[in-house]
């Protein structure tokens, strides 16, 4: 069986397990069963294939899982055994090598895709909005291509592809992890080469300048091309909203193919 963890420090982690399941029965080979389970500790998460990091509040989750040594554990998992993540809304804030956060004093991060996010870039809990996204990868799944549910609830944008780090060559990721027990030093220098391959933009939302138009405000020229709210780099995913709190499970059914894809490698 292949298993699934949710981190499950806080926020909306047994939706995605709801959602996981309802998409497991949309993956149709015979000889495949999944394992869905709630991750609060590195002993749980040592056992996972894959991760999903729900929606909630980054600063809490990143605090909690910094006080056990379940963030290094998490960093491992991202960046040196390279399995497959997703993060949705907070889950993308952990997920960025960097966020610029207007509240000081912030969170610890795990990296692992080359971006920056823009935390809380939508505005405050009250602005929260449903947008129908148009997502181009759903349509490679051979899912119908619907407009997507997109619910944004403060939620972070991508506001920069961070340039690569000199000297990280993309076909890195295909050095095999062949040593059994790597040394610290190993694995801190293949960490360093974590992020695999190029940021692929995901999904945009476009719309923003309508929305902007409407409250009257102004709106600025790098508006009008919408908002980066999916990104995808090597083994990580991540999206500014959360199709958790949705019932539509189109991107858990194309996430678990890509977790199928990448056991199977
Ligand atoms: N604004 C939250 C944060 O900074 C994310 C909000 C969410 O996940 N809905 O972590």
């Amino acid at each position: 069986a292949i298993t699934i963890g949710v981190l499950a420090v806080q926020g909306a982690f047994l939706e995605h397990i709801t959602l996981l399941r309802k998409a497991a029965g949309e993956i149709t080979s015979t000889d495949l069963s999944f394992n869905f389970i709630e991750v609060r500790t590195s002993g749980e998460l040592y056992t996972c294939d894959a991760l999903i990091i729900p929606g909630g509040e980054s600063t809490t989750i990143s605090l909690v899982a910094a006080r056990t040594d379940l963030l290094d554990c998490l960093r491992d998992f991202v960046k040196v055994e390279r399995k497959p993540v997703w993060g949705s809304c907070a889950g993308l804030i952990l997920l960025s090598e960097a966020a610029n956060s207007t509240k000081r004093g912030g969170q610890e991060l795990i990296g692992g895709i080359d971006v920056r996010v823009n935390r809380n870039h939508f505005g405050r809990q009250i602005e929260s909005f449903q947008a129908d996204l148009k997502l181009p990868f759903l349509d490679q799944a051979r899912m119908p291509a619907d407009a997507f549910p997109g619910v944004f609830i403060r939620a972070p944008v991508v506001e920069k592809l961070l340039p690569k780090v000199e000297g990280v060559q993309a076909d890195e990721q295909q050095v095999p992890d062949s040593v059994v027990a790597p040394s610290k030093q190993a694995k801190d220098e293949k960490a360093q080469a974590a992020s695999s391959g190029q940021v692929e933009i995901m999904g945009v939302l476009p719309g923003r300048m309508k929305r902007a138009a409407e409250k009257g405000a102004e709106i600025r020229a790098s508006e009008e091309a919408g908002d980066i709210i999916a990104v995808k780099q090597g083994n990580v995913f991540g999206t500014s909203f959360h199709p958790e709190l949705t019932a539509d499970f189109r991107i858990h059914v194309w996430w678990l193919q890509q977790v199928v894809a990448a056991v199977n490698r």
